[in-house]
């Protein structure tokens, strides 16, 4: 860092707020974040380290200077009368030494702090005008959130009426408690639809729901922390907690008012310990500066209060006892081993398998059973093999023998050159076909409302399906058959799949499964060609003139429809009434978000896999821009062979630089 130039700086800034900006995308807009938080926490705190070295780097749109939220939806939007800021986050009680002394510089004397507790939710404003509730919006972008009202009506702990008739705003968290968190993701994963990383993205997704009944089931509840511009007698933010508290708003009473550091280090340790036992997650502590007065007197930067700072608390770990490694079967066949181990309480939810994703993984960390390992679950997702304590291995530990045959089918296990994973490629594997049929069945694709991954089992115990085509040969006397099946959930079930019948043409091929081939490329596909036979038909040349798609693609979707059994299959399919024709709107496609868009990029030296203009052709298609003289506009050099004078004027500028195959797995 220390001999980094700003030329050597500026890529680094420009890859490190594209990654910030797609993940805080997935983790604000929808509400499931693609990366765990320490990850995110860490890119961040680079960016900022960055920035700090050469401010000339920093711009209004960066991350950094932003609250992060969604307000371009479909909900009303809020002005908020007084911004809703983010809070600066340390990682260490040494950072919290230096926070305290910076306050204390600022101030000319030593504070006392309201601490609290970090709770892991997303915050909303409520507005009261005489006594009663009036509004009540999400953070959003801190300046404009959401209108949230018809949905805070139905989250039990917030007073629709104070027993005095005031105009006031109050803020506070709106979380989702563990328990209503373990049901709702059991509920969502026995109907076969993705269930939320953690209990704040479930928060999250449950308050902004357009329809407030959704919100209802889903059980919310809040806890105020912030008087927004209370009346003169109250003069901390302790005493403001006590009055909410007197008002009827729920408050979290943990809240104390500290003036020494190693009594806060005393209760950031003990909620250390007590985290795991309270109802609610939370991720860390808060210190609040008590004297509203002080508070004012230190003010804001941009983003975060200058008076008050969260401690983070690190990513957790226990130790636990592997028992067995199963492995499953996924639908392109790929099988993964998974840990089974004894159940342990880990960052507020109880854990017991751990996904040890291939065979090579396994090995790498040898895990074997009776093995003590430790686990990890950074950010609240996914737990994870840490490593292995070989202090407690057992004496007469084996090495683990990774399996030859299928679990589910027994047919021999192929590795496929270039793949890490083990693959079963027996196409009538049961475990495969079960996969199939509720990816097929699922929201994005076929979205048979109903058709969930257990009943699927059923269907294929029963006997009564045998491939995706099948579905639409069902009859009510079939599903009588089944256990709790009555006359409602049969009609149910056999109208989703009638109905399902009319779907666009984009959803069928999703639901086949294709390799890499998404809801987002079905769509590229579908509005091309706008029907079946004619993607069928399709070269790869053709295939790959679409902007977006690449090899790869293409010659997934040629080998796939080159198998006469998928020939039989749409074949099925189209006699059993589906429509195949892509049925939506005409209009050229906006070019969709990618590596390239908006980008200015010179092409230099001999290209290997495309002639120049082609080349040139499909990065105007993405939205780029492609020039022909190298400056400090220019965004990316994309060189190839003997390239000369461009790319190293590139060089002597800080241009970033990518060889063309760089380039075109940047497109794929
Ligand atoms: P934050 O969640 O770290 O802290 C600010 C928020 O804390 C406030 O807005 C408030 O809602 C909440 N809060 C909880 N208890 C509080 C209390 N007692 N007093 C005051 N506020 C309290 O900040 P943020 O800007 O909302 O989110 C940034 C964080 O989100 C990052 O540090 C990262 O961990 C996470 N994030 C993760 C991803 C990802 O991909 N995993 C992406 C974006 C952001």
């Amino acid at each position: 860092m220390a001999d980094l130039t700003l030329n050597e700086a500026k890529p680094e800034v420009a890859a490190l707020r594209k990654e910030l900006n797609k993940w805080a995308d997935a983790y604000y807009s929808k509400d499931a974040p693609e990366v765990e938080d320490s990850t995110y926490d860490q890119k961040y705190n680079r960016l900022l380290e960055l920035e700090q070295k050469f401010p000339e780097l920093v711009t209004p749109d960066s991350i950094t200077q932003k609250v992060g939220g969604q307000v371009d939806t479909e909900f009303t939007k809020v002005e908020h009368p007084l911004p809703m800021l983010s809070m600066g986050d340390v990682f260490s009680k040494d950072e919290l030494r230096e926070f305290d002394q910076r306050v204390q510089k600022a101030v000319g004397h030593s504070v006392a702090y309201n601490v609290e507790l970090k709770i892991d939710g997303l915050s909303i404003a409520l507005e009261y005008t005489s006594g009663r509730l009036t509004r009540a919006s999400t953070r959003g972008n801190g300046y404009v959130g959401e209108d949230v009202t018809a949905n805070a009506l139905y989250i039990k702990d917030i007073p629709q009426k104070l027993p005095q008739p005031l105009t006031i705003e109050v803020r506070g968290e709106c979380y989702m408690g563990k328990e209503a968190f373990a049901k709702l993701n059991q509920e969502r994963d026995d109907g076969g639809l993705p269930t939320f990383a953690n209990p704040r993205n479930a928060a999250a997704g449950s308050l902004r729901q357009l329809d407030a009944k959704v919100t209802k089931r889903r059980h919310l509840s809040t806890f105020i922390y912030t008087w927004v511009q209370p009346p003169e007698e109250i003069t901390g933010q302790h005493q403001a907690i006590a009055k909410m508290h007197d008002l009827g708003f729920h408050v979290n009473e943990t809240g104390r008012r500290i003036k020494s550091l190693d009594e806060i280090f005393s209760f950031i340790d003990d909620y250390t310990a007590k985290r795991d036992s309270l109802s609610y997650g939370i991720d860390g502590i808060v210190l609040k500066v008590d004297d509203l007065n002080l508070q004012q007197e230190l003010g804001n930067t941009v983003k975060v209060p200058r008076w008050e700072i969260a401690y983070k608390f690190p990513p957790e770990e226990q130790e636990t006892v592997v028992h067995e490694i199963k492995w499953t079967v996924g639908r392109t066949g790929v099988v993964t081993p998974t840990a089974v181990m004894d159940p342990v309480q880990l960052a507020g939810t109880t854990v017991s398998h751990a996904v040890l994703h291939n065979a090579d993984l396994l090995k790498e960390k040898d895990v074997r059973i009776g093995d003590t390992v430790k686990l990890h679950k950074a950010g609240d997702i996914i737990p994870e093999i840490s490593k292995v304590v070989l202090s407690k291995r057992p004496k007469d530990s084996q090495p683990y023998q990774i399996p030859e045959v299928c679990p589910s089918c027994g047919q021999k296990l192929v590795r496929i050159e270039g793949e890490v994973a083990l693959r079963c490629v027996n196409p009538s594997c049961p475990a495969q076909v079960e996969e199939e049929i509720t990816h097929f069945a699922s929201r994005p694709a076929m979205d048979i409302d109903g058709l969930g991954p257990k009943i699927v089992r059923q269907l294929l115990q029963n006997d009564l399906v045998h491939n995706v085509a099948d579905l639409y040969h069902l009859q009510a006397d079939d599903l009588a058959k089944l256990a709790h099946f009555q006359e409602k959930s049969i009609n149910n079930l056999l109208t989703a799949i009638t109905k399902s019948k009319q779907n666009s043409l984009e959803l069928l091929l999703t639901g086949l499964g294709i390799d890499h081939v998404g809801a987002k490329v079905a769509r590229l596909l579908a509005q091309k060609f706008k029907n079946m036979a004619k993607i069928m038909e399709a070269d790869v040349q053709e295939i790959t003139a679409i902007a977006t798609i690449g090899m790869t693609i293409a010659e997934s979707l040629t080998t796939y429809f080159a198998q006469p059994e998928v020939i039989k299959l749409i074949q099925e399919l189209q006699d059993s009434g589906l429509n195949m024709d892509y049925l939506g709107a005409d209009e050229p496609a906006e070019i969709a978000a990618n590596f390239f868009k908006g980008k200015t990029v010179v092409l230099t030296g001999k290209l290997a896999h495309y002639s120049r203009s082609e080349f040139t052709k499909k990065l105007q298609a993405l939205g780029a821009k492609v020039t022909g003289s190298v400056s400090s506009k220019t965004d990316y050099v994309v060189y190839g062979e003997d390239a000369g004078s461009k790319l190293t004027k590139a060089e002597n500028l800080g241009v970033p630089r990518l060889t063309e195959e760089e380039a075109i797995a940047k497109i794929e």
